[in-house]
């Protein structure tokens, strides 16, 4: 997730032997929003991901997925051959609003 793109952001590596400074990780409040939000876990497809807390997950605390429950959707609906409920409606899927800047 990143706080400006949301979403839908991509990461990607380039090596280079260019000297750069070395930037931190930043905390923008994310952990604390979804944990309040779960808007994705409400909207997306039901039941693929959890309304319950997080979990740990090859050394990593997080709402795990129900990657069964995403792909039986997208290969049993009709209407779409894919889906991406989730990252519709996510918050920080709307660049420029405000809403998910405001501290809860
Ligand atoms: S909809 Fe976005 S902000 Fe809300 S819980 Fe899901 S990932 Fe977090």
């Amino acid at each position: 997730m990143n706080p400006y793109l949301g979403p839908r952001f991509k990461t990607a590596a380039i090596t280079t032997s260019l000297p750069m400074a070395v930037d931190k990780s930043i905390d923008f409040g994310l952990q604390d929003f979804c944990n309040k939000c779960k808007k994705c876990a409400r909207e997306g497809t039901p039941g693929a991901i959890s309304l319950g807390d997080k979990v740990m997950f090859n050394g990593y605390e997080m709402w795990k997925p129900d990657v069964e429950s995403c792909t039986r959707y997208r290969v049993t609906n009709p209407a779409v051959s894919r889906c991406g409920r989730c990252l519709k409606v996510c918050a920080f899927n709307k660049q420029g609003l405000f809403e998910h800047r405001i501290p809860l």
